[in-house]
C-alpha cells in the first residue's frame, strides 16, 4: 500500500468510528448515515485510492472539477454537488451529479425543471442570523414558499435540505434547528427525508441533530491550500 493509501485509510477509518461512536451515543444506527468524502482540490488520485478502500460518495464544489473527475471514476459512485450553483453550469453539473446538495434559488429549479432531469435534490437553508449572500441559502421564513414552487410546482425530486452551520453560533444550536425545520416540513412533504449536515469539525453534532449525510473533506484528506 502507498504512503498516500495508508494515510487515507487511517484518517477514513479514524472518521468512520466517530460517526458510528456519535450514531451510537444518540442512538442512531450508524448506517443511517452515509459519509460524502469531500474531494474538491484534491486529484483523481486521491479519489482512486478512496474508491479502493471502499469510499463511494464523493463532494465537489465546482463543475470544473466533478465535470473531470467523475467520468475517470468507476460507474458506480455517486456524485455530490454542493457547491454554490451558477445557472450556466446546471446542464453540465447534471451530467455527472447525482445529487445536488445546494439548491437555493427558483431560477435553478427553473432551469433543471426545463432540462427535465430527476437528479436528488436537498435545499440548502441559511441558517445565519444575518444571513450572508456569499454563503448561501434560503431563508427559512420562505422555505415553505420555496418548496411549494419547487416540490409541487416544478415537480422536482427533493429528497431533505441542507445548511452549513453559521459561523457565529454553535454547531448544535443550529443542527438542532436545521432538525426542527424539517420536521415542521416532513408532514407536508414526506420526500424531505434526507439532512445533509456536518462538515470535518462539527459532524457529530450534526449526526446528534439526525444528519443523514455528512460531508468530510480535510480530515480525510488534509488540509486545503485553496479555501473553496
Ligand atoms: C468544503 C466543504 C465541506 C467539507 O469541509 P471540511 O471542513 O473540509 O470537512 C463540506 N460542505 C461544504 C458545503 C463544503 O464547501
Amino acid at each position: 500500500m502507498s504512503q498516500r493509501k495508508a494515510e487515507l485509510a487511517a484518517n477514513l477509518a479514524a472518521i468512520q468510528s466517530r460517526i458510528d461512536a456519535a450514531a451510537t451515543t444518540c442512538g442512531r444506527a450508524p448506517s443511517e448515515i452515509t459519509l460524502v468524502v469531500v474531494t474538491k482540490t484534491f486529484p483523481v488520485e486521491d479519489i482512486k485510492l478512496l474508491y479502493e478502500l471502499g469510499v463511494r460518495n464523493f463532494g465537489e464544489n465546482r463543475d470544473q472539477e466533478g465535470s473531470i473527475k467523475a467520468p475517470a471514476l468507476p460507474k458506480d459512485c455517486i456524485w455530490h454537488f454542493q457547491g454554490q450553483i451558477q445557472s450556466n453550469k446546471i446542464k453540465s453539473i447534471l451530467t455527472w451529479a447525482n445529487c445536488i446538495h445546494s439548491l437555493d434559488a427558483l431560477k435553478h429549479a427553473a432551469k433543471i425543471a426545463e432540462i427535465g432531469s430527476n437528479v436528488q435534490i436537498l435545499v440548502q437553508v441559511a441558517l445565519e442570523q444575518v444571513l450572508r449572500a456569499d454563503r448561501g441559502g434560503v431563508d427559512p421564513a420562505t422555505l415553505d414558499d420555496f418548496l411549494e414552487r419547487v416540490i409541487d410546482g416544478f415537480k422536482l425530486n427533493v429528497v431533505g435540505l441542507m445548511a452549513v452551520a453559521p459561523l457565529e453560533a454553535r454547531p448544535k444550536e443550529a443542527f438542532d434547528e436545521l432538525s426542527k425545520i424539517r420536521t415542521g416540513l416532513v408532514h407536508k412533504w414526506p420526500q424531505l427525508q434526507q439532512l445533509s449536515a456536518g462538515m470535518s469539525n462539527d459532524f457529530e453534532a450534526a449526526i446528534a441533530a439526525g444528519a443523514t449525510l455528512v460531508r468530510v473533506g480535510s480530515s480525510i484528506l488534509g488540509s486545503r491550500s485553496a479555501p473553496l
